[in-house]
């Protein structure tokens, strides 16, 4: 495939789309370069159903293949927060420091501190075919945030592997662990499937 769009404007995740996608399609379209403004309200019950909603609106306005991501954070001991709402989660304007200072808050003497991240990423084709796959990445919630790299809740994401947070490594070694990248290799695998499948 020659150009996929980028369906999202969070500007970390641009980032690392762009780093995941380049060895595989030779041009990668943001949003703002097509002066494409939709707003698209994320009202989905899943990771998967807001991925292909985003994904499915813009692919319908663009006429191109568009892959969207939604992501976030399950934390166990709070049974799965703040997942689908981790962008919002300590309010609707609320920026990445004070969604990690509201975990933080909420982890405050617990010591189950298991968590994952997870990514559905969406891929829709103008002719209506659609791919969903989906990665997770397990770690740690610290108790107080470690790196400056990354976005969102990275900071505070250890991967005791090897006992950095996401923050602390660089974009490359991110994507060998990070649940984008893993539900990017799902769906790399399935194109090249379907590409063989129609030779
Ligand atoms: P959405 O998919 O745009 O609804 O937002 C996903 C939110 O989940 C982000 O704003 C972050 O708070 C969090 N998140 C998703 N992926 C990552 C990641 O790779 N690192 C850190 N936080 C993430």
């Amino acid at each position: 495939m020659e150009e996929i769009v980028v369906a999202t404007r969070n500007s970390g995740k641009i980032r690392e789309f762009y780093s995941l996608l380049y060895p595989i399609f030779s041009r990668i379209i943001s949003l703002g370069e097509l002066g494409c403004s939709v707003e698209i309200v994320e009202d989905g019950s899943s990771f998967s159903e807001n991925a292909l909603k985003k994904a499915r609106i813009v692919a319908e306005v663009v006429k191109k293949p568009t892959i969207a991501d939604d992501s976030g954070l399950e934390v166990f001991a709070l049974n799965g927060r703040p997942g689908i709402f981790s962008a919002r989660y300590a309010g609707e304007n609320a920026g990445d420091r004070e969604n990690i200072e509201k975990l933080l808050r909420e982890l405050k003497g617990i010591t189950d501190r298991r968590a994952r991240f997870v990514c559905s990423l969406a891929l829709v084709f103008p002719d209506g075919e659609e791919v969903v796959a989906e990665g997770v990445c397990e770690g740690i919630i610290l108790d107080k945030p470690r790196g400056d790299g990354g976005f969102g809740y990275d900071p505070v994401f250890l991967l005791p592997e090897v006992d950095k947070t996401m923050a602390e490594l660089s974009l490359e070694e991110k994507n060998l662990f990070s649940h984008r990248a893993r539900a990017l290799r799902a769906l790399i695998m399935y194109l090249n499937g379907r590409k063989k499948a129609r030779l």
